[in-house]
């Protein structure tokens, strides 16, 4: 009986043994069960796990807790060149993922017959949008 996502094992030899020996685990043939994307490139997203896992590419957030960005943040205000293109680079996913979720509660409002004025005046950002719209929602269900 399996427990979890496939591949994981081997992702891990990937990322840990030498080369060449890392090429000695590829990603999985089959479908990991839980993908977990990388941008390949701007149009495409792969999983680390398996090679069934593509997707078009979708922007994401920065965690502003992950240690990665954090120690990117950092080297970056140091002056290190590398990452400040890669915090430049995950600042613009960063909002392009805002433009994404802005767009998506501009076409539920609309579909919820809001009044699109009152989405301008409530909304400020994504996070008060989203329970703004979550409210409404709401409200609309109990009338
Ligand atoms: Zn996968």
């Amino acid at each position: 009986m399996r427990r979890g996502p496939r591949y994981r094992l081997r992702t891990w030899l990937r990322e840990h043994a030498p080369e060449p020996l890392s090429r000695l685990f590829p990603p999985g043939s089959r479908d990991c069960g839980e993908h977990e994307w990388f941008p390949a490139d701007d149009a495409t997203d792969r999983c680390w796990h398996c090679l069934v896992g593509v997707r078009p590419h979708r922007p994401v957030p920065i965690d502003p807790d992950s240690g990665v960005w954090q120690g990117l943040r950092e080297a970056a205000r140091s002056g290190d060149s590398g990452s400040q293109r890669i915090v430049l680079r995950m600042m613009a996913e960063h909002e392009a993922y805002e433009a994404v979720i802005a767009a998506d509660m501009r076409e539920t409002a609309g579909r919820l017959d809001l009044d699109p004025s009152a989405f301008d005046r409530q909304a400020s950002n994504a996070a008060e949008t989203s329970e703004w719209l979550t409210e409404a929602a709401e409200r609309v269900a109990r009338s």
